[in-house]
């Protein structure tokens, strides 16, 4: 099959081939003479003299011959009088051997359809026998896809290797392949369009009729023109559609963005097994498809979860069985008053086991969940936020929320409340008020134009919501012993908020610093041991964060949640310090600087919870190995959560 007409497009480059044996440079013009000069002494570059030992690819290895050639010294046509070391020149001056153009075409009979892509290089041959003569051939790389019409089969030829057939599990593969950008000019891009029509006549069948219009629409609303970004989803989801009909299901309720998304993101098995499972309705494909995904999304979020986890190290203080007498002898040493915290503990307990768990996987197992969600989403990554949510609630929460709130609002609140501590549901409603009030405000701020009764609430400021105003007035609170039922958990607005804030500090401000700290130091001092070199002298350093003010600049330093722990702290639950890494061979990249939390109560003693960097940035494995032996000296437990699993 020829697929590009060469004559035309040779006729607007011209061509270079530096003979070695007759010490020549020779140029092909494309006016159709041929000048020949004398190997300048640079012409002897090898590719070896220009990159050295890199890795670089022809292409590249070209251009610099080139560049190099033509820096010094003009070169001028014998014929036509050009200069090939003008710039405008060099840019159509093809080295011998690198691709130059390339293109699509398209062949159809009764049988097949093919969509052909090749691209060439010259190929400048001295001629045999003649010295000083020379052929300028044209060689040509050839890929297509092949759909055979009657038996509904597709297949793909790649440059250099024989044909092979494919299935759904290979149509990614496959289509990025075919449409890989190999060489700057590409040609007849038309024929694309045309190749898609053509298929469209395949796909489409009487149920499916608007999946085909809704993706030639894209192309259309792009005058033609659309990106190989576009025309690849479409194929790909001809091609999807044609091995598996009843994928277009999933597109007539979603759309085609949609089902591209999803295949892209689960694994697709083959079409057998789709068919032998009889997978037909939208919602039994989209469930089918996206198990493998749950599970991914369930390991992630469960890498979180303690109760999950065995303890790679249990401090001997929490080992004993007859822990009531034993306990009290050994912190009895450190000091520890827990009588206080020991109602807390009972409630705490009973809080884990039934609420504190993680349930991204029932949705799997539950139709009735995962239809609920299917209906209400738009795109696949909304469902992949939404499965963020099962950290915090159960199904039947999440379906309560989606009934509630607006899935827009609910996509991205998510990822600001995700490494928070534990936010029941009351509290979650009250500060996703806060924030889509925010958000408002922004929203007009920004664009004061705006008719207020009419404003769309532009949910991306929700990014740039911050919990300072939030977590400062739980602290104070605690401190002043304020009830939240009376005024704080009444607070709907932004604004109420930050006046409420601003109120509280009044109050905090006439408190003695003894009265604002003491409580929250009396619990902390306990802990000075973490900080101690007695008995740890390595790289790690630890700083105990030691008053209200300290852990809510922690907070605002380090851009992360650290400081809604607070309550915890002041309960007496929670201690948090910072830690700095002294490593002498701290690689470059590597944080020095992190904090630290760790669950406190009078059963089980010390227990690492999390280390977050900036922004909730994860510790290297370097860093987490050290802190796994500092913890060990220091006798506190831990368990293999997410902040200590090392990736090798
Ligand atoms: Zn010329």
């Amino acid at each position: 099959m020829k697929v590009l007409n060469i004559e035309e497009t040779k006729g607007r480059y011209s061509f270079l081939f530096g003979d070695e044996k007759n010490n020549t440079d020779v140029y092909f013009c494309n006016c159709g003479t041929i000048t020949k000069t004398i190997k300048s002494e640079n012409s002897f570059l090898t590719k070896g003299d220009i990159f050295g030992d890199d890795e670089k690819n022809e292409d590249e290895y070209n251009d610099v011959f080139k560049a190099i050639k033509l820096s010094e010294n003009d070169v001028i046509c014998n014929g036509c009088g050009k200069n090939f070391a003008s710039i405008e020149s060099q840019k159509k001056l093809i080295v011998n051997n690198s691709f130059f153009t390339s293109g699509y075409n398209i062949l159809e009979d009764t049988d097949n359809l093919f969509l052909y892509y090749s691209k060439i290089k010259p190929n400048i041959k001295p001629r045999e026998n003649k010295n000083g003569e020379y052929d300028l051939l044209f060689d040509e790389s050839q890929k297509y896809l092949r759909y055979e019409i009657k038996s509904n089969r597709v297949f793909f030829k790649d440059f250099c290797v024989d044909e092979t057939e494919f299935d759904l599990d290979g149509v990614i593969k496959t289509v990025d392949a075919i449409f890989s950008e190999e060489v700057n000019e590409i040609q007849n891009i038309y024929y694309i369009h045309v190749y898609i029509n053509k298929l469209a006549k395949h796909v489409i069948d009487v149920k499916n009729i608007n999946v085909v219009d809704e993706l030639l629409s894209e192309i259309r609303s792009n005058h033609g023109n659309a990106g190989l970004g576009v025309i690849k989803k479409i194929v790909f989801i001809f091609l999807a559609i044609i091995k598996y009909t009843n994928l277009s299901t999933i597109a007539m309720t979603k759309g085609c963005n949609f089902l591209y998304e999803l295949m892209k993101e689960c694994e697709i098995p083959d079409s057998k097994s789709l068919k032998e499972l009889s997978l037909t309705s939208p919602i039994s494909i989209f469930n089918f498809l996206i198990k493998n995904y749950i599970r991914i999304i369930n390991e992630d979020v469960n890498a979180d979860n303690r109760e999950l986890h065995q303890f790679l190290f249990k401090s001997s203080k929490a080992k004993t069985t007859d822990f009531e007498q034993e306990k009290v002898a050994s912190y009895k040493e450190l000091k520890i008053n827990f009588i206080q915290n020991k109602k807390y503990r009972e409630g705490k307990l009973i809080k884990n086991i039934n609420k504190n768990k993680f349930h991204v996987l029932q949705i799997s197992s539950d139709a009735e969940v995962s239809k609920f969600i299917y209906k209400k989403i738009n795109n696949f990554s909304d469902y992949k936020q939404l499965l963020k949510y099962f950290k915090f609630y159960n199904k039947q929460q999440i379906i309560y929320l989606l009934q509630k709130y607006e899935i827009d609002l609910l996509v991205n609140v998510i990822d600001l409340i995700y490494f928070r501590d534990s936010v029941g549901m009351k509290e979650f409603e009250r500060i996703i008020s806060i924030i889509k009030d925010y958000a408002f405000q922004e929203t007009i701020k920004n664009r004061p134009t705006l008719n207020i009764e009419s404003v769309t609430i532009d949910y991306y400021y929700i990014k740039k919501f911050d919990f300072i105003y939030y977590d400062d007035s739980v602290m104070m609170m605690e401190v002043l012993k304020f009830d939240p039922k009376r005024h704080f958990n009444k607070i709907k607005t932004y604004h109420q908020l930050v006046d409420y804030h601003d109120n509280l500090v009044k109050y905090f401000n006439v408190v003695s610093d003894k009265e604002k700290n003491e409580k929250f130091k009396s619990f902390v001092e306990r802990f000075v041991f973490l900080e101690s070199r007695e008995d740890y002298d390595g790289p790690i350093e630890i700083k105990l964060i030691k008053t209200p003010s300290m852990l809510i600049n922690e907070g605002i330093q380090m851009k992360h949640s650290a400081s809604s722990y607070s309550k915890k702290v002041i309960t007496e639950s929670y201690v948090i310090a910072q830690l700095f890494d002294k490593s002498d061979d701290k690689p470059k990249d590597d944080l020095d600087r992190f904090t630290i939390g760790f669950t406190f109560d009078s059963l089980n003693g010390l227990e690492f919870h999390q280390i977050k960097g900036f922004a909730n940035k994860p510790a290297s494995d370097r860093l987490k190995k050290m802190l796994m032996e500092y913890l060990t000296i220091k006798d506190v437990s831990f368990r293999q959560v997410r902040d200590l699993r090392t990736k090798g």
